[in-house]
Order: structure tokens, then sequence, then C-alpha cells
């Protein structure tokens, strides 16, 4: 089987109100899909949501890497995944969500080829992976009430909860959330890089005390050390990284530091499921569990992210929600994966199983 030739298409997706993290706000997000041809007649398509931000790329560079990968992808066996990652890195440095884009496309031909969702090729531990929602920041009643409408409306039983711009703010907030929506709901917090140690350890002691469960990237991303010596002063609340995790070296990294309790993969930080499946296993091997969080996806990665974490018994959280907030829900797209409530079920057909045509 060869590759024979790559298309893409930008795709622009409007966010129903402007979402607020630590360092920016978001109101739109413009991706690239690919859809690549083989000779035995079977397309895989693929996607990149860059965050330039985050995997330093724009989708005028993603264009570029995909147009300079092209000519060496072509001929390639798409099965040939690992090699293919090879001649990817060989070419160019960074650039993951571009490289996640050919991954995906290789993994969907590969479950057409064999008559099966990607989640059976990935592990098939499950297929029905429970979700969390996001709040992004603002006053702390605003938040509280958001929660309370998510939980009691939309039926999410898990909340990830921005933070990291005032720490006195987040506190009040997270006091508020939890009297908003009972004991039992389990509360998540990202600081997005916002605190410094000291306001860490203070934040997360008293995070605690209304359930917490665990706090993602409180340091800055290169702060592994730092990340490290809060999670030796703080018992009883799970330290989680994300910007800090771009690839499996990273993960190496913050799992021989003792840095983490879960590590945040993300197909568009890592270059797709072929790495994230590394960065899963060396979690693993430490003890530490992970999550998939996702970028301003199309259905194509939500679904994809869906399918790593059903498919892997120590990914034990997912955070694949930005769909949730987007003017059209579907992308333009059917198939790939049911929702009731909170509970995303993926579809047994072949691939991601999606109807996408370009
Ligand atoms: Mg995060």
């Amino acid at each position: 089987m060869k590759i024979t030739d790559i298309k893409a298409e930008k795709v622009r997706i409007e966010l129903t109100f402007p979402f607020r993290v630590a360092f920016a706000e978001i109101n739109y997000s413009e991706n690239l899909l690919i859809k690549v041809s083989t000779d035995e007649g079977i397309d895989g398509y693929g996607e990149a949501a860059p965050l330039p931000f985050v995997t330093g790329e724009t989708i005028d560079s993603v264009v570029s890497v995909i147009s300079l990968l092209r000519p060496g992808l072509i001929g390639m066996n798409p099965l040939d995944i690992e090699k293919i990652h090879e001649l990817m890195d060989g070419c160019i440095y960074g650039n993951s969500s571009a490289k996640c884009a050919v991954d995906l496309a290789m993994y969907d031909i590969c479950g057409k080829l064999m008559g099966q969702p990607v989640y059976k090729l990935l592990g098939g531990y499950s297929n029905r992976v429970q979700n969390d929602i996001t709040i992004g920041i603002d006053t702390p009643e605003a938040m509280a009430e958001e929660a309370r409408a998510h939980v009691l409306k939309d039926g999410f039983h898990i909340l990830k909860i921005k933070a990291g711009i005032h720490v006195e703010e987040d506190i009040r907030a997270m006091h508020l959330i939890r009297e908003a929506v009972g004991p039992k709901i389990r509360l998540r917090v990202d600081a997005n890089q916002g605190y410094d140690t000291s306001d860490a350890i203070y934040a997360l002691t008293e995070f605690k005390k209304v359930g917490i469960e665990a706090v993602e990237q409180c340091l800055p991303y290169w702060d592994f050390e730092g990340s490290a010596y809060v999670r030796s002063k703080v018992n009883g609340i799970r330290i989680m990284l994300d910007e800090s995790i771009h690839n499996h070296l990273d993960a190496a990294r913050a799992c021989q530091g003792g840095c983490a309790d879960i590590l945040n993969i993300k197909l568009m930080k890592c270059g797709g499921l072929f790495r994230a499946s590394q960065i899963n296993s060396i979690a693993e091997a430490f003890g530490v569990n992970c999550m998939v969080g996702c970028m301003m996806e199309t259905k194509l990665a939500t679904t994809a992210g869906i399918s790593l974490v059903a498919s892997k018994k120590n990914i034990t959280e997912a955070d694949c929600d930005s769909f949730l907030f987007y003017a059209d829900e579907q992308t333009g797209m059917s198939g790939g994966f049911t929702r009731e409530n909170d509970v995303f079920t993926l579809l047994d057909a072949p691939g991601f199983g999606l109807n996408i045509s370009f």
C-alpha cells in the first residue's frame, strides 16, 4: 500500500463565547484538515489545530510544513507509522500539530484497512469515556453559577476550573463552586503556569480543603524541579503537568524527577497517537496516570483523543471538551462518537468512523 496524494483544507471554528485562561483569551481557531489518499482507494483524514503559545505553530506554518513533508510521504506505506515519524522528525524539529495531522491520517487508514475502529488498534480497553467540562476564568460568582448549570442542566460530574491569575480570587472561586455543586462532583483546577512556587503551595493547601483532587500546571512549563518541590510539600492533591509535557522525552524527565502524579497528553503537543501512546507507556511504568486534553479541535481530532482515552487503562481522565463550546458541536462532520451528557461512546465504524468530504 502506498500514499499517492495529500490534500489540505483550512477550517475555521467559532466559539460561542470568548474563553479566558491565565495567559490568553481565545475566540476562534483556524485548523488544517488533511486527506491522505492511497493506491488501494482508502483515504485517511487528519487534523492540525495549532496553538501558537503552546505548540509554536500558526495555521500558515502548518500549511508550509505539510508541503515540506508531502514529497517524502508520497510513496510510503501508511502502515509504517514509526518510519513516517522518523521521516517527519528528520525533516523538521517540533511542529507537532502538523505532524499530528499526518499521524491521525495514518491511523484512520490503518483502521479502515483492517475494518476496525482506531480505539481497537490502540488497545481496545473500552469504547466509553466520561469527560469533564471546563470553566474559564470569570468572577468567582459567575464561575460558581456556570458550574451549577453544567452539573444540573448539562449532566456533568467532573469540572475542570481555570485559575492562575489571582490566587486569592482562585481560592474564593473554588469555595463558591464547591458550595454550588455539592460534595459529590469531582473538581480539578488548571493554573496554566500562572503561579510561582509559594503561590502554588499556598493555593494547593487551600484547594485541598474544598476537595479539589488535582491541579494542572501550577508553574512555568520549564520548571520541572519546582513542580517536584511543590509535590513534595503538599499531600492529598494530585499534581498534573500539561505545558511541560510535549513529548515522550519530557514524560520520561517528569516521571524520573517525581514531578507529577498525572500527565496531560494532547495530540497537538506530541505529534499524534503514536507519540501519545509512548508517553502513556512511560507514565504507566512510573505509576503515573494520564489524561487526554485537547486544543480547539474539530470532531476529527476530538474522536482521536477520545479513542486514545478509551483504549488505555492508564489514561484515567478525559478533557476532550472544546467542541462543547462551538457554535456547531459536530463541526460539519457526522459519526465518530455519540454523546449522552458527559458520557461519550465511540462508534464501531472503521478508522475514526467519520463522514468528512473534501
Ligand atoms: Mg492545561
